[in-house]
């Protein structure tokens, strides 16, 4: 299958977040020449992939992609349009912190074909948002908001954290208010978790308590479900709301199984049948380059059972759901009698939904349909992470 998704992998950030582990290059100065001659290198190995395709979307993740600025996004978008054809209608996603948005980089942004911003925000609560070490206070995401609305961008998606330790007496209910005061067209909204090798493991390490209670993550989630709910929002994606119409094209492309291709550091792809990933590091992915050495840090063949193993693990966490087979109707009625699930057409053609609830334990219900299907879930399901994706 020819990807008709793009995601390309910036990996600079001015700082690491207190929680995050993700693959990154932290810069004082960010090396957009550099990033920009190796991106290129990698995309004309990826020629032949791209010829016979059209991209319905691109995201470009990270890392932190507003880095590059206005010109350093614009040379971007023009190495994929030198390589690939793009839709007429295409989704381009940049993933931006709110401290570099401003009139002159949305100006380029959107003369480069950018029409979606996924903006870093995490909290309106400028302690908690220090705790993170985020880079920016409450003030500027609405500032940046109402840059990008004047800027032409209007699909513009906020990410939020919830699960926060008690102590920073950070309001969930306030936070989500205050985003939706902002009125966009998407949010995304992640629990806490400690990573090895990150600032909170550490800190952990030292005694000190760096996560909400399992209790404050459930009554949080649950609560933003209602809360968007009655705000309009569809949630149609574990950590994913949506008003109508304006679901992320290119996450929803991961979860219903489509190739895609990925491009940069740690960046992974797909073809249908094999799954490949970079080596993460942004200087061996540049040394790797520079010598003409393949980026390629390791492969994996699908199997009939990874797959089905795949599939039922991705249809749970939407919306929309995963088509059961008759003899797994009775296992499926015991979540539904709990709450968890509901199932549509039970006596013919029938399908499973997870409810909120059921989205709590949705690994293990997964691994629980999986285990009769294949063999259990892997961690090797996820595709391109988002920046904030946690
Ligand atoms: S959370 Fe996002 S902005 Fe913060 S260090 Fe990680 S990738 Fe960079």
């Amino acid at each position: 299958m020819p990807p008709r998704h793009l995601y390309i992998h910036i990996p600079f950030c001015a700082r690491r977040c207190s929680y995050c582990d993700f693959s990154i290059a932290v810069r004082s100065t960010t090396p957009v020449d550099e990033y920009v001659t190796a991106l290129r290198t990698e995309m004309d190995g990826l020629r032949e992939d791209l010829g016979g395709t059209t991209l319905d979307t691109v995201y470009l993740g990270g890392g932190t992609p507003s880095r590059l600025g206005g010109i350093g996004i614009g040379d971007v978008l023009a190495t994929v349009r030198d390589r690939a054809r793009i839709a007429a209608a295409p989704e381009i996603t940049i993933e931006a912190n709110p401290d570099d948005v401003n009139d002159m980089a949305v100006a380029h942004w959107v003369a480069a074909g950018v029409n979606r911003v996924s903006l870093g925000s995490q909290s309106f609560d400028d302690a908690a948002l220090k705790w993170m070490h985020r880079t920016h206070d409450a003030r500027q995401i609405g500032q940046a908001v109402n840059t990008l609305r004047r800027g032409g961008i209007d699909n513009i998606s906020l990410d939020l954290i919830f699960a926060l330790p008690a102590h920073l007496g950070r309001s969930w209910e306030s936070d989500l208010l205050r985003a939706l005061d902002l009125e966009p067209a998407h949010l995304s909204l992640y629990g806490l978790t400690v990573e090895a090798q990150t600032p909170i493991a550490r800190w952990a390490d030292r005694g000190a308590t760096v996560q909400g209670s399992e209790e404050g993550y459930e009554e949080e989630f649950l609560a933003a479900h209602e809360t968007m709910a009655g705000a309009g929002y569809d949630h149609y994606e574990v950590s994913n709301f949506a008003r109508p119409g304006m679901t992320s094209r290119h996450n929803s492309a991961y979860w219903t199984g489509a190739s895609y291709a990925g491009v940069g550091p740690s960046a992974h792809s797909f073809d249908g049948a094999n799954r490949r990933w970079n080596v993460s590091a942004y200087s061996e992915w540049i040394r790797r380059l520079g010598l003409g050495e393949t980026v390629i840090a390791g492969e994996e063949n699908l199997t009939d059972e990874n797959r089905a193993t795949e599939e039922v693990y991705l249809g749970l966490r939407t919306r929309r759901g995963l088509a059961i087979a008759e003899e797994e109707v009775s296992r499926v009625q015991t979540w539904e009698a709990a709450g968890w699930a509901l199932i549509d057409e039970p006596l013919k053609d029938p399908r499973v939904r997870l409810t909120a609830t059921g989205w709590l334990r949705l690994d293990s219900l997964a691994a629980d349909l999986a285990a009769q299907r294949a063999r259990p879930v892997s961690a090797s399901l996820s595709p391109n992470p988002s920046h904030c994706y946690i």
